[in-house]
């Protein structure tokens, strides 16, 4: 039996006591890879190799840290056919999608890659007998820590901006979507990355997952996953002063006024909320439509979410438990009184026997106030919900405890811009839905978390500014 086994100072590196846990394919039911499960003692070889190696990282020249990086991208996308089976095997993801994501986890490598030459601090004017300049440094060892949507996408979101600050990664994927990320490791260090700079540990999150967090040499978490687990680690990180990066949940809301392009709006809106099986934690699964077209809107954007058809366009749920989760939504919309318009239950098709398949579903006839509306399903979960005014319509955009995606719909581009500055809500999209990009700076408000990945400014969520301050003798001429 083939074991996946973490990946340690540059080796493919088996368990200290040996466990194994056997997943399940989510396209069929049947089996799916075998995955060594960590325990505290291998996290902390884990992060000793890292620790041992950040010296020598930090102090590569940015041009060779720069190029290693950038054949990183090149790894990555030489190897695609190889990542794309592996990421289809654990998730069941349509091999279109599963294509994109790995040229995403590419390009972000690519970018950090071009980024390693920006000036690594400023001069400061404070006084003639003063040089003041600040410093951008990296933090150590970063722990990485990601759910199992988006594989290989959220692991590079993250090691990619860690890595070209200087910082080495000891990284943990999700113990049903491990095997991208052991092979992302590997292309890493046949790219060049010394060893120990970029390991990972597989297992339980409540094992593995503490026990980077918890690990005195970890100097920062960035943790992408669900607001419980973020609380904890949150809870141990204030013990410890350890500074974090949270990319949590959503449930994002897309506005559509009744000038829009309403059959564009319509495609936009299903994709929103369809895409990776509603598992993506910026889908848009609350449509706000403006009363008066609410009707003929509804029934465009229906029309567009057959073409998210189970088992060819639209993947299974990932896990069983998701699966589960979603037909306990069912339920729960159905008790609160919403009204079904297409899907709602389990795919009948008797070829996806087996398989974790949802129908997309939308409900019209809901109330914002209602659990349907407000928690998130993270699945192809769509509620409409009507509204009259601009002012109404941000008031429901905002009445909720995430913020992380806004998307509005109108051909007046003065009040677009309007509301795109009255989200509450880390990225906006105006006549597209997601229209994102590794330079686009990304993250959450209120539950949906703190700090940025992407864009430049995920460096500085990777590095420390220092000051210094440098007493000069004057020169005869300045007195
Ligand atoms: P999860 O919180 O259950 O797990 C995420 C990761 O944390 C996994 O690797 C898991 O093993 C680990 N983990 C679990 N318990 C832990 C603990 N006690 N200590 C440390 N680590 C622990 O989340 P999930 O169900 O895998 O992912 C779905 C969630 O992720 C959704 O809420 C979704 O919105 C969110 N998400 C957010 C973003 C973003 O960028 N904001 C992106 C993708 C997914």
């Amino acid at each position: 039996m083939n074991v996946l086994e973490h990946w340690i100072g540059g080796l493919s590196t088996p368990s200290i006591d040996g466990g194994t846990r056997t997943g399940v394919a989510p396209a069929t039911g049947g089996e799916g890879a075998t995955v060594t499960q960590g325990t505290p003692a291998d996290v902390d070889r884990a992060v000793l190799a890292a620790h041992a190696a950040r010296h020598g990282w930090r102090h590569i020249a940015s041009m060779e840290r720069g190029r290693i990086l950038g054949r990183v991208a090149t790894g990555i996308r030489n190897a695609i056919d190889e990542l794309t089976e592996l990421e289809v095997a654990d998730t069941g993801k349509p091999i279109e999608l599963a294509r994109a994501e790995i040229q995403g986890a590419a390009d972000y490598f690519e970018f950090y890659a071009a980024l390693v030459h920006l000036p690594a601090g400023d001069v400061l004017d404070v006084r003639p007998d003063l040089h003041v300049y600040t410093l951008r440094e990296p933090l150590g060892v970063i722990g990485v820590i990601t759910p199992w949507n988006l594989p290989i996408n959220q692991a590079a979101r993250a090691c990619a901006p860690a890595l070209a600050a200087g910082n080495t990664v000891v990284a943990k994927p999700a113990e049903t979507t491990s095997q991208t990320t052991i092979a992302l490791a590997r292309i890493a260090s046949e790219a060049g990355l010394p060893d120990g700079v970029f390991n990972v540990v597989l297992g339980r999150g409540a094992v593995v997952g503490t026990a980077i967090v918890e690990h005195p040499l970890v100097r920062k978490v960035a943790f992408t996953g669900s607001v419980p687990t973020g609380q904890q680690i949150g809870r141990i990180a204030a013990d410890r002063i350890l500074p974090l990066t949270l990319e949590l949940g959503g449930k994002s809301a897309n506005i559509v006024f009744a000038d829009a392009d309403l059959a564009f709006a319509a495609t936009e809106a299903a994709r929103a909320f369809a895409t990776n099986a509603g598992q993506v934690c910026s889908s848009g699964t609350r449509l706000l439509v403006q009363r008066g077209i609410e009707e003929e809107f509804t029934t465009l954007v229906v029309e567009a979410t057959q073409a998210y058809r189970p088992g060819e366009t639209l993947g299974p749920m990932i896990t069983r438990s998701q699966f589960e989760t979603v037909q306990e939504y069912f339920e729960v919309a159905a008790a609160e009184g919403a009204v079904l318009r297409t899907g709602g239950s389990v795919s009948t098709d008797p070829s996806l026997k087996g398989g974790f398949f949802v129908e997309p579903t939308v409900y019209s006839g809901v109330d914002n106030r209602m659990r349907i509306a407000r928690e998130e399903v993270f699945g192809p979960v769509l509620v409409v919900i009507p509204f009259d005014t601009e002012e109404e319509a941000i008031a429901l955009a905002n009445d909720s405890d995430f913020g992380l995606v806004g998307g509005v719909f109108s051909a007046d581009i003065s009040r677009a811009f309007r509301v795109a500055e009255a989200f509450e809500a880390g990225q906006v999209y105006i006549n597209s839905w997601s229209t994102q990009s590794v330079q686009m700076p990304f993250g959450g408000h209120k539950a949906s978390g703190y700090g940025r990945e992407k864009g430049i400014e995920a460096l500085a969520h990777y590095s420390h500014l220092k000051s210094v301050s440098v007493r000069i003798t004057p020169g005869r001429w300045a007195r």
